[in-house]
């Protein structure tokens, strides 16, 4: 799959949080933008692609993901609602287009980007515009008025380059999509989106959420990737459930079940979209291939 497919696909995965008929027929006027206080000096911004935090600091704003570039007006006259300061940087929890769409337009507005090296690296070889001009490989502190932001990767799963953003003074983490949050009758939801394209890992997924759970930081607001603010018992709960999906595919696969029966249970069992065209029946032969081993 080429990376401009994938770009446009990532956007396409929208459809299961509920912007798809907005995105497909007028693609050129953004939804409104919602923004969420959670604290004095922490905010999200709802809405259109993925979720945006915006941290103030009395030197200027430190801003995670920018959603698509249609959005980056809108965004910044969030951003200014609620502080006069600049926005000075822009964290990416990984490279897919909703979340940094809008880099080009905030490089040209002085802010500098910052991802991890792999989210980085797949922008480059995706040929995608607002490449970040700085890049770490585990961790990463952004200092700025007096306040600290720490970016760290703590391994594969939605990406190979996902970063997970904590706000020690506001107890609060951005999970990037290793946590998104929609809406599905099924008795556990559990519909990850796992780019394989980018080295993304079903196995490795819940290890990874282990290393955010047991990484010592003193958080409670959990922003997910996409849908609303949760909570760190929220966040546990999803690794359970994301366990028990493993644990049901893995038999399903060694039981030698075929794809559309391991489909069909993703579907009914954990909210998976039944939509083929959907990124996450795309990742079903690849996600099985990962569980044969
Ligand atoms: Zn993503």
């Amino acid at each position: 799959m080429s990376k401009t497919l994938l770009v446009r696909l990532a956007a396409i995965s929208i459809a299961s949080l509920g912007a798809w008929v907005a995105y497909t027929q007028n693609p050129q006027a953004p939804p409104q933008l919602k923004l969420n206080k959670i604290a004095d000096d922490l905010y999200e911004i709802e809405g259109d692609g993925g979720n945006v935090a915006v941290y103030l600091t009395n030197e200027g704003t430190i801003v995670i993901d920018d959603k698509f570039e249609r959005d980056y007006a809108d965004i910044m006259a969030k951003v200014k609602s609620i502080t006069d300061k600049p926005v000075k940087y822009v964290l990416n929890t990984h490279q897919h287009g909703d979340h940094t769409g809008g880099n080009a337009k905030m490089l040209d507005a002085s802010a500098e980007i910052i991802a991890h090296k792999n989210a980085r690296a797949n922008m480059v070889e995706g040929k995608m515009p607002g490449v970040p001009r700085i890049s770490f490989n585990d961790e990463t502190e952004v200092f700025l008025g007096g306040k600290e932001v720490r970016a760290h990767h703590f391994g594969r799963g939605h990406t190979n380059g996902d970063a997970v953003i904590y706000f020690p003074g506001a107890r609060a983490i951005h999970t990037g999509d290793l946590y998104t949050v929609g809406q599905s009758s099924a008795p556990v939801t559990v519909a990850p989106f796992i780019d394989y394209s980018a080295n993304g890992s079903a196995v490795e997924w819940t290890k990874t959420l282990d290393g955010i759970l047991n990484s010592g930081w003193d958080f409670d607001t959990v922003i997910p990737g996409h849908g609303p603010i949760m909570h760190k018992a929220d966040l546990v709960k999803y690794r359970a459930d994301f366990a028990k999906m493993q644990t049901r595919v893995r038999g399903l696969v060694r039981g030698g079940q075929s794809k559309e029966e391991i489909t069909k249970v993703l579907v009914a069992e954990f909210g998976w979209s039944p939509n083929p065209q959907a990124l996450g029946s795309r990742a079903i032969e690849p996600m099985i291939a990962e569980f044969k081993k």
